[in-house]
């Protein structure tokens, strides 16, 4: 984060997203639903696979988990990170996002250069593979399509 652009609307802890049968939060990014993450949720409101639970930490809209757990320590950092309605962050997070997505297509136009080549050449495959396996990493987030 560059600022602190927090209105301590506590709302990312009072609305976070579960995935409970894939054992996912949409919180920084995806991120692995754990053990201890899911002893501090309760759930509020369920839509289809996806319920949205609160936190027992929130407070008066504030955490007051001295331990908080690593998925909380840098929120929002993400590009990816799941932004509730007038977060203070949404501009950085959404231009952060919309950099990585400028990211992810030139090493897609890099891909279509090296296969135009035709090369037989070990760095020229190379960067092919390199650059599929990091739009393949993001395909959660919809690299496909970007
Ligand atoms: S949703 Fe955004 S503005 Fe509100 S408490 Fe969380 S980080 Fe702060
Ligand atoms: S521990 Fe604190 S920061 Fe983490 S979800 Fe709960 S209230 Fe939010």
């Amino acid at each position: 984060m560059s600022g602190n652009f927090c209105n301590k609307c506590g709302d990312c802890c009072r609305r976070i997203p579960v995935d409970f049968e894939k054992r996912i939060i949409f919180f920084d990014g995806v991120q692995i639903l754990t053990n201890e993450f899911e002893q501090m949720l309760y759930p509020v409101s369920k839509t289809k696979n996806i319920t949205f639970c609160s936190c027992k930490y929130l407070e008066n809209n504030l955490c007051v988990n001295s331990n908080k757990p690593k998925e909380c320590a840098n929120y929002p950092s993400s590009p990816f990170a799941y932004i509730p309605e007038n977060c203070g962050f949404y501009g950085e997070i959404f231009s952060k996002s919309e950099r990585f997505k400028q990211y992810i297509r030139k090493l897609k136009e890099e891909i279509i250069y090296c296969e135009s080549l035709h090369s037989s050449d070990r760095n020229v495959q190379m960067t092919v593979e390199h650059n599929k396996s990091v739009i393949d990493k993001y395909k959660i987030y919809g690299s496909e399509d970007w």
